[in-house]
């Protein structure tokens, strides 16, 4: 091939009004896979539909295979193209072969079309390819009805080598295939990635690791985001990209917590705009184009909600904190534990502002580059604090309690606030009657208070609710009911979750990142489906320890 190079430059797609393709650019070198993931209807098959010489609609822009532009190419170029250059194997197996033909014959048929080897050698040439994905001499005189899908699936890529194309393009390449024979298939792919190029078409993570090279997410038609498959699956910088993570089973099964809400499209602005949890005006205005880093977000991808460093506390004459340093990012959700007077909750205080540092710095780009209400105001950072029986005033109604963050800020007039009030209590699952909302707030139970003092943090929508010992003071059956309720308020609105507890079952549960809090210092970070690291400050740490979120 006429050089390594696939290009897409504003590449678009489109059936009548409807784009399925809208934009796209990225460009990819070999000798490397390029692997393509996202959600169904991304636009993935369209695109390996393209790279083939049969996208499935008008075409715009730049597609650049080699030396060839398959967005302008005449149908001449193109059927040169597909016939000798290119080959694609579609998702389908079961609908991609000739029933009337045998395995043999459809593998022998493209060496006799396109390469002109006789019969008899095209046959050979056919039962080697064959023996080289683990299917006998045997089945070789199967028609594909007598033939299982992981049979077919790998006749289909013997199929596909057997013109020797400079691109091979592969839909879902192991989608039937069982553990051994997928990891044949997936070592015959890695030798093929450096004899020709080679685009893999998946939603699935785990190949998508396995083969490296590039990867490109795609959502809504468009590239979220682009570069070395390793650098991009281990530390994502979109935040769709990391909600596609999120929700693959084993990397750790979370709910798409970050991504509320379903696909929708949308003629301007940001196409994951609707269910990305740092959307800002703009991104309902204009389409982001990827930067230097590939990554394609007005933000400059997943911004940091909250950064300290280095903080510094002592409280008559004892530290209480030593030099903590943390960050939380939009949408995510980071637990800190330690035991009872590790400084804890003096952390959260001070992350809320409620206490100074003696040292140390504390920032919020993230709320502040937002243009919202900065961190104590709307969209900024909410608390729910401990004590949530204590924190409420012993005079105050459910409305008072509920509505008193949105009169401190001036924000109360209107006559909108009966119903703002309302939502917030619907949304955490209590009363909406004027009978409760009447009712003395400490006469309520004591899950209905750590609910009501939910409400209130979120009347506010923050970016980011720090909560602490959220579930400490109750009993197991209401403590699973308020942990259930925070994930689904955090999945409907993409808030980011900074939690105190001292129960590393309830952290391994609900974070993306623990932080153990020891000795006044944080001691380690750890992920929630790993042992937490021997460190002497952890009294958590139990060896071999895995604790399931769910
Ligand atoms: S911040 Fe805006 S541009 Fe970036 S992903 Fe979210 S909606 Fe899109």
């Amino acid at each position: 091939m006429e050089g390594t190079l696939i290009e897409a430059i504003d590449f678009s797609v489109s059936i009548g009004a409807s784009r399925l393709l809208t934009r796209l650019s990225f460009r990819s070198e070999g000798p490397e896979p390029l692997v393509v993931v996202g959600e169904s209807g991304a636009g993935k098959s369209t695109l390996a539909r393209a790279l083939a010489g049969i996208a499935p609609g008008r075409t715009a822009g730049t597609l650049r295979v080699g030396g060839l532009d398959l967005a302008t190419a005449g149908e001449a170029a193109l059927l040169a193209w597909r016939g000798r250059r290119a080959s694609i194997v579609f998702q389908d197996v079961h609908g991609a072969l000739n029933p009337q033909h045998t395995l043999i014959e459809q593998v022998a048929e493209p060496l006799r079309l396109h390469r002109a080897v006789s019969r008899r050698n095209a046959r050979h040439a056919a039962a080697d390819l064959l023996e080289s994905f683990g299917l006998a001499a045997p089945l070789h005189g199967r028609h594909p009805a007598q033939c299982s899908g992981g049979q077919l699936q790998r006749a289909l890529l013997a199929m596909a080598l057997a013109s020797s194309p400079d691109l091979l393009v592969l839909d879902e390449p192991t989608s039937a295939l069982d553990p051994s024979t997928r990891a044949l298939v997936l070592a015959r792919l890695r030798t093929e990635a450096l004899r020709r190029r080679l685009v893999v078409v998946t939603h699935d993570i785990d190949l998508a690791r396995a083969l490296g090279g590039r990867v490109l997410v795609l959502y809504g038609g468009g590239a979220m985001e682009s570069g070395p498959t390793e650098l991009v699956l281990s530390s994502p910088r979109h935040p769709y990209t990391r909600g596609l993570l999120r929700a693959w089973p084993r990397e750790g099964g979370k709910d798409l917590q970050g991504i509320p809400g379903s696909y929708e499209e949308r003629a301007v602005g940001c196409p994951f705009a609707n269910r990305c949890c740092q959307r800002v005006a703009r991104c309902d205005e204009d389409r982001p184009t990827p930067d230097g880093n590939g990554v394609a977000c007005h933000r400059g991808g997943i911004v940091t909600v909250l950064a300290a460093h280095d903080l510094h506390k002592t409280l008559g004459g004892r530290p209480i904190l030593q030099g903590v340093s943390l960050e939380v990012q939009s949408g995510e959700t980071v637990a800190i534990v330690g035991e009872s007077g590790t400084g804890k909750s003096t952390l959260a205080r001070i992350l809320v502002g409620l206490q100074r540092p003696e040292a140390g710095t504390l920032a919020t780009p993230g709320i502040d580059s937002a243009g919202g209400g900065g961190r104590n105001g709307r969209g900024g950072i909410a608390y729910v604090p401990q004590n949530a029986a204590g924190s409420v005033a012993g005079h105050f109604s459910v409305f008072d309690v509920v509505a008193e963050p949105l009169v401190i800020q001036g924000d109360g007039d209107g006559g909108t606030l009966p119903a703002t009030v309302r939502r917030a209590l619907a949304d955490v699952r209590l009363p909406t009657a004027d009978a409760f909302l009447e009712r003395c707030a400490r006469s309520l139970s004591g899950g209905e208070l750590q609910r009501l003092a939910i409400a209130r943090a979120l009347i506010l929508e923050p970016a980011l609710l720090v909560a602490d010992e959220p579930t400490a003071a109750l009993d197991a059956s209401v403590q699973a009911k308020v942990l259930r309720l925070l994930l689904d308020l955090q999945e409907a609105r993409g808030l980011a979750l900074l939690m105190i507890t001292h129960d590393l079952p309830v952290a391994r549960r609900m974070a993306d990142r623990i932080l153990v809090l020891a000795n006044s210092q944080a001691a380690l970070e750890a992920t929630p489906i790993d042992p937490l690291p021997t460190h002497p400050n952890n009294a958590y740490h139990r060896d071999g320890e895995t604790c399931p979120r769910n």
